[in-house]
Order: C-alpha cells, then sequence, then structure tokens
C-alpha cells in the first residue's frame, strides 16, 4: 500500500512511499484510511527536530490525525466493519508507570510511552491501518470528514477537563471571561468547547481578516487582532507557543485566574524575565500556570461529543484545505489562509 513516511531527524525527508500491508501486531482492527490532517507537530518532524522511528527501523510512517472506515473487527471490538472512527495517538508506557497503568497515559511520568506517527510508533498516513480496539475511537457518522478533527479536538477536551479539574480549588470559581490565544484549529475548537459551556469567550491572533475572524464571530465570540486593551481574564488557554503572549496573558490575568498552556514555544525566541514579579503575583493572587499535552480515552469521547454538538458548516469551514494523497506535498506548504489542511485518501 501507499504511505507517506519520513526518516525522522533527516529535513524534507518525506515521500510517498509502498510500504507493506499493515502488521496484525498493530491491531486486530483493520482501518481503510479517509484523511489525515496536518499540524504543527508534523511540521516539526518534517523539518528533522522531532519525530522517532519505531526500532530498527530507518524510516516512520507519519500521520497522527486519522479518519478512517473499519473494513475487519472481531465480534467483540466495539466497532464494526463500516464505521467511522479515529486512532488514539499515545500507548502507554511499557513498565507501566502509575498514570499508564491507570489508562492516563495523557500524564505519562517516566517518558517511555509510544505515539502513533510522532515517537516510535507507524502513524496513521498509510491507505490502511491496524488498531487495537481499545484504541479505536467511534465518530458520528454524519460527521463525515470533519471527523478528522476528533485528534486535535481530544486534545482541547484533555485542556478544558484539566483546567475544571483545577478550577474547582475554589467552590465559586467560573471563568467568566475566557481568553483563546490563537486562532489556529486548537484554539478555535477551544474556542467552541468554550460557547459550548456558556462562557464568554475571546480570542486573539495576529490576523485582521479572513477565515479566522470569521469563525470566531460565527461562534458567537469576541476576536481581537492587536490589543485587548483592559480584558481581564479569568482563563487563559494559550494555543501560540508565543513567548510575548503568554508574557502578556500572565500580565492581564484576573485574580484566581488559570493559564492553561497548550501551544509549544519554538525555542527561538529568549527573553528576559523578571521571575521573581511574576512568583509575587501569583503567590498574592492565587493564579496557576499549567501545561496540558496529548489526551486520554475519555478526552476523545468527550471530543467526539463536542463535535457531535457543533454546527456543521462551522465545523467544515476549520478544514480550509484539502488535498488528495496524490499531492500529497501540497499540504505541507504554508498557505496564508490555512486553519487545518487535511490529506484525503479516496471515498
Ligand atoms: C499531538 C499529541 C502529542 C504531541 C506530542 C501533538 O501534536 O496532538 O497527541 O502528544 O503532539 O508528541
Amino acid at each position: 500500500m501507499r504511505a507517506l513516511t519520513i526518516e525522522p531527524g533527516h529535513a524534507d525527508s518525506l515521500r510517498l512511499d509502498t510500504v507493506p500491508e499493515p502488521p496484525l501486531r498493530d491491531g486486530s482492527v483493520l482501518v481503510q484510511t479517509l484523511a489525515i490532517g496536518v499540524c504543527g507537530t508534523d511540521h516539526e518532524i518534517l523539518e528533522g527536530h522531532y519525530g522517532w522511528a519505531p526500532p530498527g527501523e530507518a524510516r516512520l510512517i507519519v500521520g497522527h490525525e486519522s479518519l478512517g472506515r473499519v473494513l475487519e473487527a472481531p465480534p467483540d471490538a466495539g466497532v464494526v466493519p463500516g464505521d467511522l472512527v479515529a486512532g488514539i495517538v499515545r500507548r502507554p508506557d511499557p513498565v507501566p508507570c502509575p498514570a499508564c497503568a491507570a489508562g492516563q497515559w495523557d500524564m505519562c511520568r517516566n517518558g517511555l510511552y509510544t505515539e502513533r506517527g510522532i515517537k516510535e510508533r507507524n502513524g496513521y498516513a498509510g491507505e490502511r491501518f491496524r488498531i487495537e480496539p481499545q484504541f479505536v475511537v467511534r465518530i458520528d457518522r454524519a460527521l463525515g470528514l470533519d471527523g478528522v478533527l476528533l485528534e486535535p479536538a481530544s486534545v482541547v477536551a484533555k485542556a478544558w477537563e484539566q483546567v475544571e479539574r483545577i478550577g474547582s480549588r475554589s467552590s465559586t470559581w467560573q471563568p467568566s471571561i475566557v481568553l483563546v490565544t490563537g486562532a489556529g484549529p486548537i484554539g478555535l475548537l477551544a474556542a467552541l468547547m468554550g460557547t459550548q459551556r456558556g462562557h464568554e469567550i475571546h480570542v486573539f491572533d495576529r490576523v485582521r481578516e479572513g477565515v479566522k475572524p470569521e469563525l470566531v464571530q460565527a461562534l458567537g465570540a469576541t476576536y481581537h487582532a492587536g490589543s485587548l486593551d483592559k480584558l481581564a481574564p479569568d482563563l487563559v488557554i494559550e494555543c501560540t507557543g508565543a513567548t510575548p503572549v503568554i508574557l502578556d496573558a500572565l500580565d492581564r490575568l484576573a485574580p484566581d485566574g488559570i493559564i492553561c498552556l497548550a501551544g509549544v514555544s519554538s525555542g527561538d525566541h529568549v527573553i528576559d524575565f523578571d521571575l521573581g514579579r511574576l512568583n509575587r503575583s501569583m503567590v498574592l493572587e492565587n493564579t496557576v500556570l499549567f501545561g496540558t499535552v496529548n489526551a486520554n480515552r475519555e478526552h476523545y469521547v468527550a471530543a467526539a461529543e463536542a463535535l457531535a454538538r457543533a454546527d456543521r458548516a462551522w465545523l467544515g469551514r476549520v478544514i480550509s484545505r484539502r488535498v488528495p494523497l496524490d499531492r500529497w506535498h501540497e499540504a505541507f506548504v504554508r498557505q496564508p489562509d490555512d486553519v487545518k489542511v487535511v490529506i484525503e485518501f479516496g471515498s
């Protein structure tokens, strides 16, 4: 079958390869791939900065944001042929650590987890993939191609779950003003889940016009490009990883506020920073700054429900570009109006 593979650590080594059919050891559920989403992590892998091949192999099949149709499944798999599904990305470490042993591989403590399409396990960007029943998630058939948003939505569902757990340290805390920084797929899905919770949502991005402001306004949220004036959010979901944006969030956070870091910094931007001042404001105002990555099965299920409740036309616009597999290279060339770019593997 055809699959997109790279040699981790080597820039621009991505190619459309012919590879063997997915091995049975990957799982008893056989899935026909319909689409793969492309995200910032894929770009980092493509540039040679991230990603690990399976042990003993030189190349990695990429793709961790999946959508497929079940071709074969054993009777007790929880999915049946024809179901629309996505694959969970992370697998627990083999030790396993206490978090992985409890099914919370997203909170792995020893770093020995593996990730499909990212870390030591082939991904989903082949024409077919196999998967273990416990790592496949069924998607509402009505979602169609929009179901490819499940993986990024799972990461956002985890962010919200963590925020709410942390917020419960005070019996009265409610995030009445929420600021989402960055209007990429993660920021937009964070805004969607915030509006589904009934919060007042503000989204900040540097883009001034186009699909991003339109998508934010369509949610009934407020879009800001440039200045945020005196906005003092109770919660910031930070999706840019940009140092100046994070600093600004720290400065404007309301007492008892929470900043959730969901974007990864490039590391290119080094700044002088007064940690003592941050300590003073965090202690005297009970604020929390925390990071979040990945998602466990419960988050995927929550994300599938959130997507099923969302407006279909809105979700369809988040997928701003669809590229057929034959022209895969176009998917990795960033364009100004891109939100989520998807590679389609056929119908
Ligand atoms: C994926 C996560 C993964 C993380 C780190 C992200 O792009 O969505 O599932 O844990 O990269 O590898």
